[in-house]
């Protein structure tokens, strides 16, 4: 038995995995073109190209691009005119901006627990949450697995609530066929450094509702309105606009999505089938309804039987240890964060989040872009840890 490179012994890896981003000529000859054109801001055109494919691409009439996807889940609350005092209903697993951009519109964000095989939403808990404040819903696509929008619209419709979907782990990702980010009112997408397409930072809404796009570009772009004049300002908004660097940059890679897609897939199937060999892992579940999964999270869970006294945290610094990268966890729900502590917020009983924070954790996406004959380091690192699990549960 090998001694693991957490306390001292030789890694499984040296050698790096596959960069992320990846780009090429293609994106350094479309920031030199916008570097030409002179054009440098929001009002590029290659701005306005880069919203019209990207929502084309996923389903959508109407693209409007931000300057991250945080303020685009800001700028979607407040066109679908999201009050303060509302409550809108997150799960608590989730990077922090689903919620806190709740309160930053001065609404109540309300938590309410996951479900145990893809760790998205749980519908049942979702109607167990709503009150006649309840006035949105944000189901987030957990590691660009759908969450079930089956339910979620059913709920939604007998309840008359706005959908905002939380699709920044979910670019290309579809449920029964239709693009994420389509299905409900508003999709908003995240183009941040780590993120499946990304420009450094970045956002973008995505709507088939004609008033709540020109609302969610007024918010962005200064209360303007489409057609108005310059110093024309009917609403109140701000500027969030996204420039044409990232626009050109985000075309790029937009064209990049599907090859990378398709890789990713073909990795994790492989990986899945060696990782449940192991016994040490549960690889990721699929429910049959997703047809395209984002991958950018490959989530794992522990099989605590064969893992005793080891938590998802002590396995990512063994795994990282052992030369794996990206691998990670959330040390918490996400409403233990004290910013909750000064803001009105709710929140029902969340086991299996608590749970999934013991138990669960991933390695992102750059992984699933390795060469094939990268992944079995991967699956040996796994072994050699469960090999050594009394040692590892001894680090408290
Ligand atoms: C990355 C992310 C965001 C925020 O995106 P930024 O572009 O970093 O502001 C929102 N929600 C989720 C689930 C994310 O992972």
């Amino acid at each position: 038995m090998s001694k693991l490179a957490l306390f001292g012994g030789a890694p499984i890896r040296q050698k790096p995995f596959a960069r992320w981003p990846v780009f090429d000529d293609t994106e350094r000859r479309a920031v030199l073109d916008v570097l030409e054109s002179g054009v440098w801001g929001g009002y590029s055109p290659t701005v306005s190209q880069f919203e019209q494919a990207f929502a084309a691409r996923h389903g959508a009439r109407f693209g409007v691009s931000a300057a991250n996807g945080t303020v685009t889940l800001e700028a979607a609350l407040l066109a679908a005119g999201i009050q303060p005092g509302d409550e809108v209903i997150v799960p608590p697993i989730t990077f922090i901006a689903t919620a806190t951009a709740v309160l930053r519109v001065g609404a109540v964000p309300v938590f309410v627990d996951i479900e145990s095989a893809a760790y998205n939403m749980e519908p049942r808990r979702v109607s167990e949450a709503i009150t006649p404040a309840t006035r949105a819903i944000i189901p987030v696509h957990f590691g660009g697995h759908a969450a079930d929008m089956d339910a979620i619209l059913e709920i939604a419709r007998q309840h008359n609530l706005v959908v905002i979907e939380d699709a920044a782990h979910a670019h290309g990702a579809s449920w029964k066929n239709r693009p994420v980010g389509s299905l409900g009112d508003l999709g908003s997408f995240s183009f941040q450094q780590s993120k499946n397409m990304t420009a450094g930072e970045g956002g973008i809404l995505i709507t088939n509702d004609e008033d709540l796009a020109a609302k969610a570009r007024a918010v962005t772009n200064q209360g303007r309105r489409q057609g108005g004049a310059w110093y024309e300002h009917p609403t109140l908004g701000t500027n969030y606009r996204l420039t044409g660097w990232q626009a050109a940059v985000l075309l790029a890679q937009l064209a990049r999505l599907p090859e990378q897609m398709k890789i990713r897939s073909h990795n994790a199937a492989l990986l899945s089938n060696a990782l449940a060999r192991t016994g040490i892992l549960v690889p990721p579940a699929m429910d049959s309804r997703v047809t395209a999964h984002g991958l950018y999270l490959y989530m794992l869970r522990l099989n605590t039987s064969a893992l005793p006294g080891i938590s998802a945290e002590h396995f990512v610094k063994a795994l990282t240890a052992e030369g794996i990268p990206g691998a990670s966890m959330y040390p918490h729900p996400i409403y233990v964060n004290k910013v909750f502590e000064s803001f009105p917020h709710k929140r029902l009983a969340c086991p299996e989040a608590e749970r999934f924070c013991r138990e669960c954790f991933w390695v992102s996406h750059e992984i699933l872009l390795a060469e094939e004959n990268d992944l079995p380091d991967f699956v040996r690192a796994v072994e050699k840890i469960g090999d050594s699990v009394s040692a590892l549960a001894s680090i408290g």
